[in-house]
């Protein structure tokens, strides 16, 4: 018999893959848990039913997420990850042999348990001696926090459940605090395809903006997240990743990215007509 994993994008488009196992199931305190292995995506895990992170296109997140901002700031020492249980994120920073300090707090330590025991292309790097794990609330971790962090990026879950305190106004000032004086932020913004989506990034979008004084959006590939069109927010005290992008000293650091160039560092930042007028309605 056939076995299919299904996920609601909306209300009316469903998304699936066909599964050869699905070998793991438990409810954690915060989430269910979910593991499959499949041919196209190889091992993938989901959290209440929403896709996280698969073999095949995991590559494409956390290339976005990490490299846009240590392009436009290349001496980023102390870097914050709120979220990012498999691992992936920390993995592409510690590819810096100059940053001295990665934290990463995740609510949940079964999903990082889990992805150490399933998912080592991402959770390889997680015993890395920089790396200091800390199992709590990012939202409680970060506030009275001040000027202790050079980037901090936000790869939680959507805005329901846990992940949901992690897109509020008083989340980002704490941020906002907590960041050096060439501070970046980095943070999952939801797609502008889907209304409902679209709803949400607009919503982080101007609560961003009434902070920082430099916000912006870029966009990225993800085909197995809802309409394959993703978008990260990049808000800073000072610097503008456009303008202030340090393609020749990145590159001087001849990192092999499969997704990530200079060329696509300024392309992502040109938005679509319909995602600009998204913005600024
Ligand atoms: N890249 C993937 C994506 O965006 O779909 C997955 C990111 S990672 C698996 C998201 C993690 O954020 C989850 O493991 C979840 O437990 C964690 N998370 C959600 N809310 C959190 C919070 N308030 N504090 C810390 N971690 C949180």
């Amino acid at each position: 018999m056939e076995l299919w994993y299904t996920e609601k994008h909306t209300d009316t488009v469903d998304f699936s893959i066909k599964v050869k196992k699905h070998f793991y199931s438990e409810q954690s305190p915060f989430q269910h848990i979910d593991f499959f292995e499949s041919e196209e995506f190889g091992t993938f895990f989901t959290l209440d039913g929403l896709m996280m992170v698969n073999e095949k296109d995991e590559f494409v997140y956390h290339d976005m997420i990490t490299h846009v901002a240590m392009a436009t700031n290349p001496d980023i020492k102390r870097v914050l990850v709120i979220g990012g249980g498999d691992g992936g994120t920390v993995r592409e920073l510690t590819r810096y042999p100059h940053i001295e300090e990665i934290h990463m707090v995740e609510i949940d330590e079964m999903v990082v348990r889990a992805c150490q025991s399933y998912l080592p292309i991402t959770a390889s790097k997680l015993d890395d001696p920089r790396v200091t794990l800390f199992f709590e609330d990012g939202l409680k971790f970060i506030h009275g926090k001040e000027n202790v962090y050079d980037l901090i990026l936000v790869d939680s879950t959507d805005p329901i459940g846990p992940g949901e305190g992690l897109f509020s106004e008083a989340f980002y000032t704490d941020c906002y605090t907590a960041l050096s004086e060439n501070g970046i932020l980095i943070n999952q913004h939801e797609s502008p395809y889907y209304p409902s989506y679209a709803h949400e990034m607009k919503r982080s979008h101007t609560k961003i903006k009434k902070i920082f004084p430099i916000s912006k959006v870029y966009q990225f590939h993800m085909p197995t997240y809802p309409s394959g069109h993703w978008l990260f927010g990049f808000a800073s005290k000072k610097l503008d990743p456009v303008t202030d992008h340090k393609p020749e000293k990145w590159e001087s650091f001849g990192l092999d990215t499969r997704y990530y160039n200079s060329d696509l560092h300024k392309a992502c930042f040109a938005l679509p007509t319909f995602v600009k007028r998204l913005l600024e309605e």
